[in-house]
């Protein structure tokens, strides 16, 4: 199981996390990342970490 960890002051609401694993990632009304499930199941473990690396300014980060 994965944990992600969202530096909030970074993020700039591309959105393309969530583009990459809608399950795992939304954006709020202010177009902030919301994370989904901070606790990611095996199944969508690498769709979350490809969702990580789209991230323009490196505002997502996987702990195991
Ligand atoms: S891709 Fe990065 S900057 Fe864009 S919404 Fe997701 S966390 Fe925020």
């Amino acid at each position: 199981m994965l944990h992600i960890d969202v530096d909030e002051d970074r993020c700039g609401g591309f959105g393309f996390c969530e583009q990459a694993a809608p399950e795992v990632f939304g954006l709020d009304d202010d177009g902030a990342v919301t994370v989904l499930l901070p606790e990611v199941p095996d199944g969508l473990a690498a769709r979350a970490e490809a969702a990580t690396r789209a991230c323009p300014v490196a505002a997502l980060r996987v702990r195991r």
